[in-house]
């Protein structure tokens, strides 16, 4: 494929930071709101946001069980701070309440997974609301990424599958598993399309 088509999940988030980006990295980026939209996709991004937020309306659009079975079917997918939360397969800390109908104390948002990981929520918020700090990221060249990070979460731990791509002050921070990627900061609030590119690379040619 010479232009990958790449959605960008569009329920609640940054989105039209990332559908920037796609474009600077030379991708055809379209909201999706609907899972009727999903078709036609080489990938996707999920933004930063509220994951709570984001996991209630995507059961609400009817996009929960679509999204996973696209993850399930190989679809690449990029998640940033929010996104990445809704990609991992356990999550720790979730928000106080309260807490609505079928929700408990100990239940974080309902997510997509797709990475075998556990992420805690707003870790990095309660010293620090927002930073931005230097990060290498494996398999990007010409020194690392100013990562923006905002009320972050970081892994707290991956499976024997996931791959670490970048670690901030002993915290994981930047992961991949197959070709579902994430990353606690947000690329897209920069002018550096360098993450976004990795992610265009890995769609166009399955690695
Ligand atoms: N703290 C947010 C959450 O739990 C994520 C913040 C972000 O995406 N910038 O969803």
């Amino acid at each position: 494929m010479s232009i990958p088509t790449i959605g960008v999940l569009a329920l609640q988030g940054d989105v039209r930071e990332h559908l920037a980006a796609l474009a600077a990295a030379d991708a055809a980026a379209r909201p999706v709101r609907r899972p009727e939209e999903l078709a036609g996709l080489d990938g996707l991004v999920l933004p930063g946001g509220e994951s709570t937020t984001i996991s209630k309306l995507a059961v609400l659009f009817g996009l929960m069980e679509p999204v996973r079975e696209a993850i399930r079917d190989g679809l690449p997918v990029y998640g940033t701070c929010a996104g990445l939360i809704m990609l991992a397969d356990k999550i720790l800390d979730p928000s106080p309440g309260p807490w609505g109908p079928g929700e408990t104390p100990s239940s974080g948002p309902e997510t997509f997974g797709g990475i075998d990981m556990i992420v805690r929520r707003n870790a990095f918020g309660r010293q620090n609301e927002s930073f931005e700090a230097s990060v290498d990221v494996t398999g990007i060249e010409g020194g690392p990424v100013e990562g923006v990070f905002i009320r972050a979460p970081w892994v707290e731990s991956v499976g024997a599958e996931t791959r670490v791509l970048a670690e901030y002050d002993g915290h994981v921070v930047a992961v991949r598993q197959g070709n579902v990627m994430a990353t606690s900061f947000h690329p897209e609030l920069t002018g550096d399309h360098r993450v976004h590119e990795l992610f265009v690379h890995t769609v166009r040619t399955g690695s």
